[in-house]
């Protein structure tokens, strides 16, 4: 799956120009990848029509890099969808409620210890744990330990099967005890059932949690749509929390519950321990759905790959002497964000003696960008035309000594000359040569 949509972004960003039938053929690839990802049929299916539309307006195939923006079209659109930003806590109340709900085995009780953990540490809440999955021994004994280990006290009472009762024993303990925030671990179901839903009903009535968060699997796959629809219809959820990111499942899950609930993705857990548990971001959602840990980078280092056009308009420049500073970092730029800018460099003839050269970091980059825009327009085109005194206040301009300005002229003219004799042997590729 991966190396499909590495393809299908390849085949974009490597291209001058897009057209009809080459979108339509990395849509196509688009289209498999996200229903791979579990994202659901229809909300797959719209989305690709979105982007088709997008992509064919002006904007994209006018642009210089027609393909760079397709691949932006689509990340941010599925960022959209995910919905725009990290949405927190609503924590009014005392003590502010959160009831989670989800089905059997899909992280309810660890998400519960984990959501404590991180109310307390990260903001300062005092926090009450209650069980309220009555019916497994277990279930009350797994929430007690969680409890014990992370210091955090919990509701609980072995005998007392009437759930709403306990719920609302338990905002009684809590506001005894000064905790201003209570977390209710309820039953699940390996199915959602009438009698688990009139449960959660029950205790939503009772206690009115401010929050209600669905707690979803994210290997649930095409079913988090039901499951996400049932549990909203049933209880008007506030939020999502995705479970299991830290498995191998796609994410789509999380576009899936989002889009048939409305309701935001607030949380993610990554894990078993109790530090696991993270606020959510729709850019990286966006990307793990796109499986793009790999494909954002090789995206940007596609995309900043050099257009053929652009490749060879610079050979040109370069082999009849009219490349010019501008041209020099606009390439040093790009290689510099390729990464690996240090063993690219030195394929460049002249380059490698460059103070750059050892070390290519921001900094010297900055320093060569600063010296290079203390000249002017025509000195930049001209590098020859710049004598002693220029010299003298380009350093000054940017901060540098004047040697070092000497050093990259120098070092610019030799590789400009370089370039000119090559040019007459034939001339390499450019595209070759940066392209990496
Ligand atoms: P509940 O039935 O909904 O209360 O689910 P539990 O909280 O008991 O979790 C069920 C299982 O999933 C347990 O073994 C958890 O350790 C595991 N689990 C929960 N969240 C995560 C997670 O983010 N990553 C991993 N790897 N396992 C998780
Ligand atoms: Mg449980």
């Amino acid at each position: 799956l991966t190396d499909r949509f590495q393809q299908a972004f390849r085949s974009l960003t490597g291209r001058g120009h897009l057209t009809e039938s080459n979108i339509s053929d990395a849509l196509n690839e688009i289209r498999k990848a996200l229903l791979e990802a579990d994202v659901n049929y229809q909300v797959t299916k719209q989305f690709v029509a979105d982007v088709r539309e997008e992509c064919l307006g002006e904007a994209v195939m006018k642009s210089v890099t027609p393909g760079q923006q397709a691949v932006k079209v689509v990340h941010d659109k599925l960022v959209a969808l995910l919905g725009e930003s990290a949405v927190p806590l609503e924590l009014s109340g005392s003590p502010a409620v959160i009831m989670l709900c989800g089905l059997h085995g899909s992280g309810k009780t660890t998400t519960s210890a984990k959501l404590a953990l991180y109310l307390r540490d990260k903001q300062k809440r005092k926090v009450m744990l209650a069980a309220c999955d009555v019916n497994r021994p277990a279930a009350i004994d797994q929430l007690e330990f969680l409890g014990k280990e992370l210091g955090v006290p919990v509701f609980l009472d072995r005998d007392l099967k009437d759930v709403p009762k306990l719920a609302l024993l338990a905002v009684d303990a809590a506001r005894k005890q000064g905790c201003d925030t209570l977390i209710l671990d309820t039953a699940g179901r390996l199915q959602i059932d009438q009698d688990l839903v009139q449960e959660l009903a029950d205790i939503k009535r009772r206690v009115q949690p401010k929050e209600i968060l669905l707690v979803g699997d994210a290997a649930l796959g095409q079913e988090a749509v039901s499951v996400a629809e049932h549990f909203d219809q049933a209880l008007g959820i506030t939020g999502i929390i995705l479970t299991k990111l830290d498995g191998d499942a796609r994410g789509g899950a999380a576009l899936s519950m989002r889009q048939v609930t409305g309701k935001p993705v607030k949380f993610v857990t990554v894990g078993e321990r109790p530090i696991d548990l993270e606020v959510f971001h729709p850019d990286r959602m966006a990307q793990r759905i796109l499986n793009m840990g790999d494909v954002v980078s090789l995206v940007e280092k596609a995309a900043e790959q050099f257009e053929e056009d652009e490749a060879k308009e610079l050979e040109e420049r370069l082999f009849k002497n009219t490349f010019g500073f501008d041209d020099f970092l606009g390439q040093l730029n790009k290689i510099r964000k390729m990464g690996g800018f240090a063993s690219l460099l030195k394929f460049l003839p002249g380059m490698g003696n460059l103070p750059l050269d050892q070390h290519i970091n921001d900094d010297a980059f900055k320093r060569i960008e600063g010296i290079i825009n203390s000249m002017t327009v025509k000195e930049r085109r001209q590098p020859e035309i710049i004598g002693l005194p220029r010299r003298q206040r380009i350093a000054k301009g940017s901060g540098v000594q004047v040697n070092e300005v000497n050093q990259l002229l120098k070092q610019f003219s030799q590789m400009k000359a370089v370039m000119a004799k090559l040019g007459q042997a034939g001339g390499p590729s450019l595209g070759g040569l940066f392209g990496g």
